[in-house]
């Protein structure tokens, strides 16, 4: 795993350019975003990773894009249904 860039370990956390960093949570297991520092793991894409996921699923994962993907595209209803009005 790659070491987080510009990293530098404060009074108060992990920073980043003056942006403290939360460290990664469980679902940013696997994604390729994840990076490590002093024993911790954070994201290289976001300070908060428990806030990305907050609202649901983090956009920037890369170990889920494929599902995520499948899952707004597919809708075998509409899509017949679009296909037999021929558009
Ligand atoms: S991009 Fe999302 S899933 Fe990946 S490490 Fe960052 S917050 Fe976690």
């Amino acid at each position: 795993m790659s070491v987080l860039p510009n990293a530098v370990k404060t009074s108060e956390g992990v920073s980043v350019n003056g942006f403290l960093l939360s460290p990664v949570v469980e679902q940013c297991s696997g994604c390729d975003r994840v990076r490590q520092f002093e024993e911790q793991e954070f994201c290289s894409s976001y300070p908060n990773p428990g806030g990305k996921w907050a609202g649901g699923q983090c956009n920037f994962a890369t170990h889920i894009k494929n599902q995520s993907a499948a899952a707004v595209k597919v809708n075998p209803l509409k899509a017949s249904k679009r296909a037999a009005k021929g558009r």
